[in-house]
């Protein structure tokens, strides 16, 4: 299966901000900054249900990144990963 690292606690965010170069902290998945409709959750309820973990295309997770000095915000895309 394909799990986001950050989102498991497995692997810290290490982006470095665009700005000014200092250290991106996670803020979060995007969904949690877009309310309730959550599409992305009810996909990947989907592939776990149907097995095909590729339904969904690339696995990506898209993740808040906030910039630990300057506070700028940006979408990082966080490759999944296989677990095992
Ligand atoms: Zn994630
Ligand atoms: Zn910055």
């Amino acid at each position: 299966m394909y799990i986001c690292y950050l989102c498991n606690g497995l692997e810290r965010m290490s982006y470095d901000c665009a700005v000014c170069g200092a250290n991106m902290l996670d803020g979060g998945k995007i969904v949690d900054y877009y309310g309730d409709y959550s599409p992305y959750m009810e996909i990947e309820d989907a592939q776990m249900v149907d097995g095909v973990p590729n339904s969904y295309g690339e696995h990506q997770c898209v993740h808040i990144g906030v910039c630990s000095a300057c506070n700028h915000m940006e979408e990082i895309m966080v490759k999944e990963q296989t677990f095992h």
